[in-house]
């Protein structure tokens, strides 16, 4: 077990699967570490996670979440409620404020994720946790095989999530709710064998287990699944601010060892250009809480010289 905390090392802002990770590797190389946790991770609305690493049964995002968070403090970390701001570069490190006080550390690792943009659509919420509105086919197209499943989109976003889904279903349907001209690929759309639905939106009534029906124009389809392809915005408010780069997609760039344009600033997760992935978001962590490590090191004169 890691010594009594001292004042924090590095500070991890978010406390999803890419932050609690980096956490639990910071405070084994007995690092004192800090992690600001702004609440409602993606991965709690994870209702049943079947991809994930070692749980062939599955399992539920808020039970991940409570195991990593029990592992990252069984050696150390420190876990507290509130939104990290006002980041910003000091001699040896970055200073931010953190529920009215200023917190001050030598390294900082970003883990901050991004925002979901839901349907528009009354009980999408609870409809999202029952699985019956979906956010991400990577993560659970499998469970689509055989059903009907409609896709929403406002982009071309659309097109390739419903393309990517006929993986697993002979009748997909992309609803665009967007203008005509923000779908500038409708053309593959027949030899995709994707079913294309346009103008204003109607509605979907949730029956059950079941997206029942959405109604288009007065007419009403049934199908299993709704997905959202509507698209995200990253959490990189803090990062901005800094001047760190960012990716075409406003996500951030990092290099092989997830730090940023900003010596002394990480990255890991959803916040990071790539594939928004648990799996992911966990090896980037381990990657950059490593690095960190050894950047420390380094700077206190602890690595072996050339
Ligand atoms: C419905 C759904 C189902 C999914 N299913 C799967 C699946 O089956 N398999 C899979 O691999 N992936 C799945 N995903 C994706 C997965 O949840 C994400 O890839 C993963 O959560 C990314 O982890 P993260 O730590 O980067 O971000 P998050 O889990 O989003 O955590 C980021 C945290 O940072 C906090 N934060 C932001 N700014 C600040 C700040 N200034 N100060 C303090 N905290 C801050 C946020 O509040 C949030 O708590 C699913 C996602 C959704 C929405």
């Amino acid at each position: 077990m890691a010594d009594a905390v001292m004042e924090p090392e590095v500070l991890v802002i978010g406390a999803g699967p890419a932050g609690l990770t980096a956490a639990t590797y910071l405070a084994r190389f007995r690092r004192p570490v800090l992690v600001a946790d702004g609440g409602e991770p993606r991965a709690n609305w994870i209702p049943v996670s079947h991809n994930t690493p070692g749980f062939p049964e599955g399992l539920t995002g808020r039970d991940m979440l409570g195991r990593m968070r029990a592992q990252a403090e069984e050696y150390g970390a420190v876990i507290e409620a509130g939104r990290a701001e006002n980041l910003r570069p000091v001699e040896d490190g970055f200073e931010a404020e953190l529920n009215g006080r200023t917190v001050r550390v030598r390294a900082v690792l970003l883990a901050s994720g991004l925002q979901d943009h839901h349907p528009d659509l009354p009980g999408v919420d609870p409809a999202i946790r029952r699985s019956l509105v979906r956010i991400c086919p990577i993560c659970d197209g499998f469970e689509a095989t055989g059903k009907r499943v409609a896709v929403i989109g406002n982009s071309d976003l659309g097109i390739r999530e419903a393309a990517f889904l006929r993986t697993y279903s002979d009748e997909v349907t992309l609803f665009h709710i967007g203008p005509p001209e923000a779908l500038t690929c409708r053309s593959e759309l027949d030899r995709l064998g994707v079913t294309l639905l346009e103008g204003s939106f109607g509605g979907v009534t949730l029956e059950g287990d079941r997206v029942r029906a959405i109604s288009w124009g007065g007419t009403e389809r049934a199908f299993d699944f709704l997905y959202s392809a509507l698209g995200t915005t990253p959490n990189c408010k803090l990062a901005r601010s800094l001047g760190a780069r960012l990716a075409e997609d406003g996500r951030l760039e990092v290099d092989l060892h997830q730090l940023t344009s900003v010596p002394g600033l990480y990255a890991a997760g959803d916040v990071v250009r790539g594939l928004n992935q648990i799996a992911v978001a966990t090896a980037e962590a381990a990657v950059a809480a490593t690095a960190i490590h050894n950047l420390l090191r380094q700077r206190d004169g602890m690595t072996v010289r050339d």
